[in-house]
């Protein structure tokens, strides 16, 4: 794996000490919330100090985009939820007349949000596979385009420094969904890409108990327009989930190197199953996208999918499991599955998303054996 962002310290020491400030005699080692909607402004000739009403800034969120922005390596805004933050996105940068670029497998409220909102307001919503082909007129006119790699659910990848360029080439900004790999599995930053989007609900945070997104821009100017459309949203995130969000991300070094464990051991041992259909999982060295993977990603991360025959045997799999809960999301501690025909994605009635977890390799792994074999059954 190749590193993209030099820099004289790891991972682990970064998600540490990312965005923590005040090293004060008789300051908090880590400072907790601020929970305020009005701060006191002082004299009327004072100038305005930057916290003076929650909704626009204040020093919970400072810190933790501060934090991102450093993994991400740009200017961070945190945003509600990761949809938020995608919305943001779009409405700020798709014009009447214009046409965005949407991965067809990619989050599907990002697609609807496309199609059923912006698509009325006269934008040309284009959709195109992960795993391409990417035709070389399709960024022709367009103002956006939205990559999501690796995609969720089917975990296809794309090559985000060739089509950054091709965007470029057309007149197009190139964001990425960096929900599935974490800034620490990939840098589209540094690969040319203009704008990081996530959801903060997933790994980032780690513990399945709260809900944010965040976008990363290199361009202050455009960070701060994303600022703007946040505050003149409304709908901001609390500091409480911003300060637990920070505390999870301590630990994003530490989870996703036992996360990308299982899902080694999980994608190896499902792949030798006779019940098992397909799997998918980008550091798996016969999966289709390893290759590109390997030169793009830092690290592979815990999410994988594979598919069973019917929705009867993933039935069968969770209740024999001990270990694997059925829940939509990915990325925290315990381990889960997602049956993504549920949702209406375009896949078999058995394909499922599953989310490796920091449980001991050897207890997850038998856990899935078992509960495989009565899926056969
Ligand atoms: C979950 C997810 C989102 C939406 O994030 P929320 O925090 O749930 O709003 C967007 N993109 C991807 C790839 C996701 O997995």
């Amino acid at each position: 794996m190749i590193e993209q962002h030099s820099t004289a310290i790891g991972d682990g020491t970064r998600c540490v000490h990312a965005g923590r400030a005040g090293d004060g005699i008789g300051e908090p080692l880590h400072a907790g919330p601020v929970f305020a909607a009005a701060y006191h402004l002082g004299p009327p000739e004072a100038p305005t100090p930057v916290d003076f009403y929650g909704r626009s800034a204040n020093p919970t969120w400072r810190a933790l985009e501060a934090a991102i922005g450093e993994l991400d390596g740009g200017h961070t805004v945190l945003f509600a939820s990761g949809m938020a933050a995608v919305s943001a996105t779009l409405r700020l940068l798709c014009r009447p007349g214009s046409a965005v670029v949407l991965p067809a497998d990619g989050y599907y409220l990002a697609r609807a949000l496309a199609t059923e909102e912006l698509a009325p307001l006269g934008v040309q919503v284009r959709e195109v596979p992960t795993a391409g082909p990417w035709p070389s007129s399709l960024f022709d006119g367009a103002s956006l385009v939205l990559l999501e790699t690796p995609s969720n659910p089917r975990l296809d990848v794309c090559d985000i420094a060739e089509l950054a360029d091709r965007a470029h080439a057309a007149g197009a900004l190139l964001a990425v969904d960096n929900t599935t790999a974490t800034p620490l599995g990939q840098r589209p930053l540094a690969l040319g890409a203009d704008l990081v989007v996530a959801s903060d609900s997933k790994a980032l945070s780690g513990h399945s108990d709260l809900v944010l997104g965040h976008v990363t821009s290199a361009d202050p100017e455009l960070a701060g327009r994303l600022a703007t459309a946040r505050n003149r949203g409304g709908a901001v995130p609390g500091p409480f989930e911003t300060w637990l969000a920070h505390r999870g991300l301590g630990t994003l070094d530490l989870r996703l190197a036992r996360q990308a464990e299982n899902a080694a051991a999980l994608a190896t041992a499902l792949g030798e199953h006779p019940g098992v259909l397909e799997v998918r999982w980008p550091g798996l060295p016969s999966d289709p996208s390893f290759e590109l993977a390997s030169r793009q990603m830092r690290r592979f991360g815990g999410v994988l999918s594979f598919e069973l025959p019917s929705e009867a045997a993933v039935g069968r799999f969770l209740a024999t499991s001990s270990l694997v809960a059925s829940a939509t999301s990915f990325g925290g501690l315990s381990s889960s599955l997602d049956r993504r025909a549920r949702w209406g994605d375009l896949v078999g009635p058995g394909f499922v998303r599953m989310s490796a977890g920091c449980e001991d390799t050897a207890d997850l792994l038998a856990d899935v054996l078992k509960a495989l074999d009565a899926a056969a059954g």
